[in-house]
């Protein structure tokens, strides 16, 4: 019998995360054209994605279950959408990815969530490592009031530690990434809150992606942006998946539509469906799915 370690036990630790991610940064990094970089896509070519699967996931705010023994796997360097009414989970269950849930008094989950074979819940692993490499964008933009352009995009690299990198190299590979270089390299110094909406929400995209994350989690990203701002942020996110595994919760069936790969359908907790975009929406498997994208009720 081999003495080795078994690679699958081995990559359980949170060890393993790090020291993964600090391996594909090294290699990302030797990757990366020096700026200017157009953007996320050629930033690094051929970059392997990562996995995120849910098993019997369910999340309880005190006795009452949010999210209800969820199966669902999200496919590395796709854009997955989660839909539904208000209040079926949505939210939730995302939140669950990157442990943020827990944060909430009397909050809890229960399953597994895998980053490829990672398991994000075991006791041995840093809850602040799995928000590093699962990030997450919310709904309304809230970038740091007191910061600057430059400092809210490097805030996340300062706060998490990361050493070894040249800011200013980073902070514009991530803003070029966000597509905000160009509106903003003049003025770095300016507040971010002096930004409109939209260059806020693609600022604090910035903040998210220059902390190199496996996973990107959106929130609502653009549900408090005019049309123009919300066209920029969904070709935002094409590009960007080709670096990063998304997952992008919106009430808006049309930006489902236009941005994700497949797409997930949630009523009361539960995951009715999952599948490609075309067919949730021209075929589904299910009524209630069907119910609910003809309008019939949400
Ligand atoms: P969605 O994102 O689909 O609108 P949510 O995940 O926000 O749904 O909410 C799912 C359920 O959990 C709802 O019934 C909501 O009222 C409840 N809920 C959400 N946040 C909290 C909270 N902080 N405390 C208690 N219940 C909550």
């Amino acid at each position: 019998m081999s003495a080795d370690p078994d690679p699958k036990e081995d990559a359980r630790t949170v060890s393993d995360i790090s020291t993964r991610s600090e391996q594909r940064r090294a290699r990302d990094r030797d990757a990366r054209p020096t700026a200017p970089v157009p953007s996320a896509a050629q930033a690094a070519p051929g970059r392997a994605g990562h996995t995120i699967a849910l098993e019997k996931l369910s999340a309880y705010y005190g006795e009452t279950r949010a999210v209800r023994d969820v199966d669902l796997t999200y496919a590395a360097n796709q854009v997955t959408a989660m839909i539904g009414p208000s209040g079926c989970g949505k939210s939730t269950l995302v939140r669950c990815i990157n442990r943020m849930h827990e944060e909430i008094p009397g909050a809890r989950a229960e399953g597994k969530v895998t980053l490829d074979d990672v398991d994000i819940y075991d006791s041995s692993i840093d809850v602040t490592m799995v928000r590093r490499v699962i990030g997450m964008v919310f709904q309304k933009p809230n970038p740091f009031p007191t910061m600057s352009i430059f400092d809210n995009v490097a805030a996340g690299l300062r706060l998490s530690g990361v050493r070894g990198v040249d800011l200013r190299e980073r902070v514009e590979w991530a803003l070029r990434a966000a597509g905000l270089w160009d509106e903003v390299k003049d003025r770095l110094g300016a507040p971010g809150i002096s930004l409109s909406g939209g260059q806020q929400q693609r600022l604090c995209i910035a903040r998210t992606i220059a902390v190199e994350p496996e996973v990107v989690l959106m929130d609502e990203p653009a549900s408090a942006l005019d049309p123009i701002a919300t066209l920029k942020i969904e070709d935002l996110v094409h590009e960007l998946k080709e670096r990063f595994t998304i997952v992008i919760v919106t009430h808006n069936m049309q930006q489902a539509a236009r941005v994700a790969a497949t797409t997930a359908f949630m009523l009361n907790g539960e995951l009715i469906e999952h599948g490609p975009t075309d067919k949730i929406f021209s075929n589904p498997n299910d009524s209630r799915t069907e119910d609910y994208i003809t309008g019939k009720f949400g």
